[in-house]
């Protein structure tokens, strides 16, 4: 796979890198201007003050979004994150970033996301639920089970889904559980959900690997984060036989060239809350880990890591990004020109999307499905998914991503142009 797109720019921001990628994308399926245009700026931003009675008596507001990229395909579906760092630009681009990746798996949504800017870390039980459902309250004129449908993500779980659900119950005087994803399987939630998004990026790792020829069974794998999603994948990744040989998380990185115990790792790090200390391995710096030679590399922990200056000595020959938005797009050439095949986000991470599609389907048939029938829905879509980017990557000769962003541009834009413009 070839990539030849000339350096431009550094990236302003999220939505700048997200805007680079798309108008890449638009130009290389000759987009109609007037889609081009629209898709360019967000349905709807809607941003609300929160304002939360502490534990202590004083009154905080804190700020929050809910975006609405693009919703021609379905309501819009995207997460909630409680974080700090949240900002109207981060929380657009990752809504946009949910539109292409529906449209990769195909499921019938639209791109959403919200976000509250706060660090959760420092929320009493208490304040984090009534962060939740006066955060529900504001934005509840835009949520709905056929306009927007929310679920977790960074900082927010299952117990605030089912608070979220709890006040559009209250509000609208109906239980509907379908108007979000990720919610507690006694309310409506789905089997199989935890583990779909490390259950698809592993099966982008197969894919990839049997096209690419490289065996996975004695391969070796570096992991960046080990929380939902890559503490799960190291699981996955050595039960198929691979060697996990370097993790790091926000506290450091450890390293063993013969393999990390997966399980014993697990079990330390759910006693000190790090992967920092872990006896079967010697440690290393985090930035130490992106050389460590390997032929596979999981980012799943944050936005830009990859930079040009880690494209340039990374050690692996097949990224898979479990993280969203992991590399940041002028980091995309060097990976390209150094041989690296890349599986990108919107395609390597959709598992989590798409059961939660599968959850909002057995919410408005009021049915459950089996824990075999969603693993084998999951495994069919990406596995259909992953072979409809890689044919298109073989036929305009461009990279994984690409391919990605291309197929989605088609997808999004066929509706568009069906539907036409109102009035
Ligand atoms: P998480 O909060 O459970 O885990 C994040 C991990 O990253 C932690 O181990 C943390 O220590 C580590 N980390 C943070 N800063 C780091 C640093 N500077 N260096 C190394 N490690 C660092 O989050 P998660 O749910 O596992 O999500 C990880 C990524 O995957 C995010 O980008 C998220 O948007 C994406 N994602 C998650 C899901 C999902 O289902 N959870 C779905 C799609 C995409």
């Amino acid at each position: 796979m070839t990539d030849h797109q000339p350096a431009k720019h550094a990236p302003v921001d999220e939505w700048e890198s997200m805007l680079e990628r798309f108008d890449d994308a638009a130009q290389l399926v000759n987009l109609d201007p007037s889609i081009h245009t629209l898709l360019r700026s967000p349905r709807r931003v809607l941003e609300v003050s929160v304002p939360v009675k502490m534990d202590d008596g004083r009154l905080e507001v804190f700020q929050g979004w809910r975006v609405c990229h693009d919703d021609s395909r379905g309501p819009a579906k995207g997460g909630i994150r409680f974080h700090q760092d949240v900002n109207a630009h981060e929380v657009t681009a990752l809504a946009a970033g949910m539109t292409f990746k529906t449209a990769v798996v195909d499921v019938p949504f639209g791109g959403g996301k919200g976000g509250v800017r706060v660090d959760a870390t420092k929320l009493s039980m208490g304040e984090l639920e009534r962060l939740t459902r006066r955060y529900t309250y504001e934005i509840a004129p835009v949520l709905g089970p056929d306009m927007d449908v929310p679920a977790p993500d960074v900082n927010t779980s299952e117990q605030v889904m089912a608070w979220l659900l709890d006040t559009y119950a209250t509000l609208k005087g109906s239980f509907q559980p379908d108007v979000v994803t990720g919610k507690p399987l006694n309310m409506g939630g789905s089997l199989g959900r935890a583990g779909a998004t490390s259950s698809g990026v592993l099966t982008c790792v197969r894919e990839a690997f049997l096209r690419l020829g490289i065996p996975m069974a004695g391969s070796r794998a570096v992991i960046q984060g080990f929380g939902k999603v890559g503490g799960p994948l190291a699981f996955l990744l050595s039960s198929a036989g691979m060697r996990i040989v370097a993790v790091s998380d926000v506290g450091g990185a450890v390293y063993n060239p013969a393999g990390l115990d997966a399980f014993r790792l697990s079990d330390h790090h759910a006693q000190t809350g790090s992967v920092v200390g872990f006896k079967g391995a010697d440690p290393i710096t985090p930035d130490e880990m992106w050389s460590v030679e390997a032929e596979l590399c999981i980012p799943a922990a944050l936005a830009n890591a990859i930079d040009e200056d880690v494209a340039a000595r990374i050690g692996s020959k097949v990224i898979v990004e479990a993280a969203n938005g992991p590399t940041v797009p002028h980091a995309d050439a060097i990976l390209s020109d150094r041989g690296i095949c890349v599986v990108p986000d919107i395609l390597a991470n959709a598992g989590g999307v798409t059961v939660s599609y599968f959850e909002w389907a057995q919410s408005r048939q009021g049915y459950q499905w089996e824990e075999d029938v969603v693993a084998q829905r999951l495994r069919r879509t990406m596995e259909d998914s992953f072979l409809a980017v890689w044919q298109r990557a073989d036929s305009l000769n461009v990279s994984l991503r690409r391919a990605a962003f291309v197929l989605a541009t088609e997808r999004v834009a066929a509706v568009i142009a069906a539907r036409g413009i109102f009035p």
